[in-house]
């Protein structure tokens, strides 16, 4: 897949193809392991994209992804951008409206989907038709489609007998590449659109030693999901560094993640705190070889303190960063800085457990209520702001989104920090109205309004409570009518929430409260009620084992 002058995807998995031609990328898929490698794969997305330019697809236009992570989504990840398409990968946990929402404004062309998310798709799409009026081919990913009503083709059979040759075309650094939309606003979502430089520039800071830099003796397998921001970029960066690659697949448990580690020699993984928890209590309860396994990356969530000394007792660096979707996403990475290497340990799991140190070739700056840059003391708080050449500037489609959200050419981020005197960013609040429950996003407004809506309900306020699982999840604060039931109100209101939102929205707990304390204008004090009711205790032990998403 050869590249041009500008910076695009293109070079970086020319030089895997070219250099590293067998070496494996392994994929745990429905059908069980397949192994293929860098040779296989420029052949395969060759075809992808022959296939797509057969369909009519291209220039610009959006193919849209359901899937979990493996070989067939990778193949979309070089093969849709390299032709000149836009990949639009889709969080298949979302509630139906949003995703019915998404695939509307994107005016996605075709969706690629999981034979599991099938039944998900074909429900959002017999609920509301017309949101996927644009999409007309429905590609199954695997070598059969089940029954469907959806205009389905298998991907094998869509990419069969198509040449493994391609004329890649040279593609211009500004060309949309990739589309992934955020839930972590209020408001609808909001889609994030990365140019091939953006993306070409993300992965060059990854590769760098205060990123997360990837070597062709590494052996690298994202669980993060693939519909979350690219997989944080590891596709990419594991390509450019030429190293094998480990896909874990359709939901996967504690146990494969353990088996895919010792039998690949995962040296390389990363995702959300939600899943190393599961992990770590497999690993105390099972003969785990965790020896080939270097770093670990967790992101997306504060990473527990008591995380980091696990994986510090079995010789694996856990790496702290953070990141958004809206910076494609690594921002920070906290990394310890030479002149604290021989701090004592103590020390340097302080700056650990912070969210980082800024990449280099990004900017930050970090404004109080007044606008006013706040010292880097570790004591005073402001909103962080970023900006550079992978971090957006404006939201598809969204001029008024666009304009509430940045300033100065920085991306207001809705994360609360302090900053200490070594430049380590620390989280310390949100100023965003959302909750963020195993790695994916609630938004408690529209729980709220969902449960105004019930007839049982005058008030009704929804909190994140900490949970040592799923890091945050719903705490419901409702004032009932007066003629309501409060004996069955809480069942009655979890069943209402059901019809329309996903399990894992359901808020674990219904605290019948007299009032929602109000702010001077008239919002509801989210601050006092968290003030009062944020205390774990009022979730802890109550919360299904299958509430929250597992990835
Ligand atoms: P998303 O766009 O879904 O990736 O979510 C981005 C948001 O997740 C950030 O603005 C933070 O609120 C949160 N986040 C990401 N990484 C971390 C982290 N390491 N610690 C705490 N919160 C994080």
């Amino acid at each position: 897949m050869p590249g041009g002058t500008d910076q695009t995807l293109q070079p970086f998995a020319w030089r895997a193809e070219t250099l590293y031609p067998d070496t494996e990328i392994v994929s745990r898929t429905h059908e069980g392991i397949v192994r293929s490698d860098y040779s296989e794969y420029a052949d395969r997305t060759a075809q992808l994209a022959n296939a797509l330019d057969a369909a009519g697809y291209g220039d610009g236009e959006r193919i849209g992804t359901v899937c979990w992570n493996h070989h067939r989504h990778f193949e979309t990840y070089f093969g849709v951008p390299g032709m000149g398409a836009q990949l639009h990968t889709i969080n298949p946990l979302l509630p139906d409206k949003h995703i019915q929402y998404i695939v509307e404004n994107a005016a996605d062309r075709t969706i690629f989907v999981d034979q599991s998310f099938l039944p998900k798709v074909e429900g959002a799409v017999a609920d509301d038709p017309e949101s996927f009026a644009s999409v007309d081919r429905y590609v199954v990913m695997g070598g059969q489609v089940p029954e469907t009503e959806l205009d389905a083709v298998a991907y094998e059979s869509f990419i069969e007998g198509h040449s493994t040759t391609y004329d890649w075309p040279t593609l211009d650094e500004e060309r949309p590449a990739g589309l992934c939309y955020t839930s972590g606003t209020t408001g609808k979502p909001k889609g994030v659109e990365y140019t091939q430089q953006m993306l070409w520039s993300h992965t060059m800071a990854l590769q760098t030693p205060q990123g997360i830099p990837v070597a062709d003796d590494d052996v690298v397998m994202p669980v993060v999901p693939m519909f979350h921001v690219n997989a944080w970029g590891l596709p990419f960066s594991t390509t450019a560094g030429g190293a094998k690659h480990v896909y874990p697949g359709p939901q996967p448990e504690p146990a494969d993640l353990a088996a895919l580690i010792e039998d690949e020699g995962v040296t390389l993984t990363a995702g959300v705190p939600t899943v190393w928890l599961g992990l770590m209590e497999y690993v105390e309860d099972n003969d785990v070889d965790l020896s080939s396994l270097d770093r670990l990356v967790v992101g997306g969530s504060a990473a527990p303190e008591a995380m980091i000394r696990f994986f510090d007792d079995h010789d694996v660096e856990l790496i702290h960063a953070w990141g958004m979707t809206e910076t494609a996403p690594v921002g920070t990475v906290a990394h310890v800085k030479a002149d604290l290497e021989d701090a004592d340990y103590e020390t340097r799991l302080d700056k650990r457990t912070k969210q980082g140190l800024i990449v280099p070739g990004l900017e930050f700056r970090v404004v109080d209520d007044a606008g006013e840059a706040v010292p880097h003391d570790g004591e005073a708080f402001g909103e962080l702001h970023v900006r550079g050449p992978w971090v957006t500037t404006e939201y598809f489609a969204r001029p008024e989104a666009t304009e509430a959200e940045f300033v100065d050419g920085y991306l207001k981020t809705g994360d609360v920090v302090t900053v200490d005197g070594d430049g380590y960013i620390k989280i310390v609040d949100r100023a965003k109205d959302v909750i963020k429950s195993g790695g994916e996003w609630i938004s408690s407004v529209e729980l709220e309004n969902e449960l105004m809506a019930h007839e049982a309900v005058a008030e009704a306020a929804v909190i994140g409570v900490p949970h040592e699982r799923w890091q945050e999840r719903p705490l419901a604060l409702v004032v009932p009518t007066e003629d309501a039931d409060t004996g069955t109100l809480e069942a009655g209101l979890r069943e209402h929430i059901l019809a329309s939102y996903p399990k894992w929205w359901v808020p674990d707990s219904v605290v019948v409260i007299d009032e929602v304390p109000k702010t001077a204008t008239g919002k509801f004090n989210k601050q006092a009620l968290r003030a009062e009711y944020g205390d774990e205790s009022l979730v802890e032990g109550r919360v299904p084992e299958d509430a929250a998403p597992e990835r």
